[in-house]
């Protein structure tokens, strides 16, 4: 996992001492040793992560911060605070500056390369994220825009602790005066019981129960489809670092120690549920972007790729099966002449409602598809020719027989449209070549007067 890291630190020595330590884990490393130096080199050479001091003379941390999170160009960039010990409230403004994460000085190994890891994992998120959004509105899909989560994310937290003293003290820093929603467990087995149920955006383990390991719950959690993907915290004893590698091992993504610092706790979910919020947003957005590929927006049909595809695949079946495949290429008689005389918006309102005629009357196995413009395809999977021609003119009735209704202010329209019919011969190599027949079908039709079907005759 290589990553680009900007450290800023106004003392050289914990600049080249940060340095040090990521370079020996082959991260690359720019430095900067105030906040304006910082500002500018990061917009000639953006990085993917930035450890940033908070005392710093001039412009300190959070101000330098809050420049980084109101810039549409840098926002996007993780920042890690790096707060002195003795300072707890700094993690909470830190977040309200928009940090993404926290590191107390003198930074220990463990904790940097685990926020740093866990932050390049967040990075590669939001980058997937802003670029698919971004080609998703290049090519006019109307994605969703939003790649920034609100200030304040609620969450639905679960804690497991067994420890009284320790779920109080997590109730006063999380759940009382918050609006997140907190469950909290004793028992292990209940845990993953109601975690399987329910929709959790953070599970909390403490890695101390009494009799179970905590370990096993987190990797129990990993494992299980619904909770796979939650953010999941554990607290750990402060001085049992080989215990917190195993859980950062097991996927764990974030962790707090030993005595519990409540800013701290409170900044940490904060962070664990922003991760949530992004990786969520991806998800949805890829159902989004993979459904939009396939589909036409205006009729809701399939579109050219998906028919590209499939008609392929049903080629290939076609031939493997020797079953007939025969397909037709619909296209609406003289349509620049509806949108001349009624307006583009009619023209749309039919070219819905013709859809959804050609769609709800043909079989469920056929596959129907806007191809563009006023020019559909059926694909008709085991047809053979006689049967598809019979097709052809059972949809052509029932666009031109019964007139279009119910058009937004405007007069009830005849419409009619010409179709051309192929059929797999055996001699074809190619599935386009059935595309390519129905095409000149489709001409002759045009040629021949409109409002018919025609069967593809060989010619020369
Ligand atoms: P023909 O009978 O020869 O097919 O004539 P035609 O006018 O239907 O064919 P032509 O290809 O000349 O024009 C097609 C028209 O379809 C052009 C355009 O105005 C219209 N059209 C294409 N896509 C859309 C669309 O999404 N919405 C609307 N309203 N009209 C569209
Ligand atoms: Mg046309
Ligand atoms: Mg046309």
């Amino acid at each position: 996992m290589s990553a680009r890291i900007l450290v800023v630190d106004d003392i050289l020595t914990n600049v080249k001492l940060l340095e040090a330590k990521l370079t020996a884990e082959y991260f690359e490393v720019m430095t900067a040793t105030s906040g304006v130096e910082a500002l500018e080199l990061l917009a000639a050479t953006p990085p993917d992560i930035i450890l940033l001091d908070v005392m710093m003379p001039g412009m300190d941390g959070f101000e330098v911060c809050r420049r980084i999170k109101g810039n549409p160009e840098t926002q996007h960039i993780p920042v890690i605070m790096v707060t002195a010990l003795d300072q707890s409230s700094n993690k909470i403004e830190g977040l309200k500056a928009g940090a993404d994460d926290f590191l107390t000085k003198p930074v220990n190994d463990i904790a940097l390369l685990a926020r740093v890891k866990s932050l390049v994992r967040l990075k590669m998120v939001v980058d997937e994220l802003r670029m698919r959004t971004l080609t998703g509105q290049e090519m006019g899909m109307a994605m969703t825009s939003v790649i920034k989560p609100p200030d304040s994310l609620d969450g639905r937290i679960m804690v497991v602790v067994d420890d009284q003293q320790l779920a109080d003290v997590i109730y006063a820093s999380l759940d009382k005066g918050t609006t997140h929603k907190v469950k909290f467990i004793s028992d292990p087995q209940e845990a993953l019981y109601l975690a399987g149920s329910g929709d959790f955006d953070l599970i909390i383990v403490s890695l101390n129960l009494e009799d179970f390991d905590g370990l096993r719950l987190c990797s129990q959690f990993r494992s299980v489809e619904k909770t796979r993907n939650v953010p999941l915290l554990v607290i750990v004893e402060d001085n049992d670092p080989k215990r917190l590698v195993r859980a950062l091992d097991l996927g764990v993504n974030d962790y707090i120690a030993l005595p519990i610092d409540k800013n701290e706790l409170l900044a940490r979910c904060q962070s664990s549920l922003k991760r949530k919020w992004y990786s969520d947003q991806l998800r949805s957005n890829l159902e989004q972007s993979m459904e939009m590929a396939i589909k036409d927006a205006l009729t809701g049909m399939h579109n050219r790729r998906y028919i590209d595809t499939n008609l392929n695949k049903q080629f290939i079946l076609a031939l493997k099966n020797n079953k007939p495949l025969s397909l037709l290429l619909l296209d609406i008689d003289k349509f620049k002449n509806v949108n001349d005389s009624y307006g583009h918006d009619i023209g749309d309102e039919i070219l819905i409602e013709f859809a959804d005629r050609i769609a709800t009357s043909v079989r469920g196995i056929d596959i129907t598809a806007r191809l563009g413009g006023e020019e559909f395809v059926v694909l008709l999977p085991n047809t053979d020719n006689e049967t598809a021609l019979g097709i052809a003119e059972r949809l052509r009735a029932n666009i031109a027989d019964a007139p279009f209704t119910d058009l937004t202010n405007c007069v009830d329209l005849n419409i009619s449209m010409s179709i051309g019919v192929s059929s797999i011969e055996r001699a074809d190599e190619q599935a386009e070549n059935l595309l390519k027949r129905a095409d000149l079908a489709l001409y002759d039709a045009k040629e021949q007067g409109r409002n018919r079907v025609n069967n593809y005759v060989a010619r020369d």
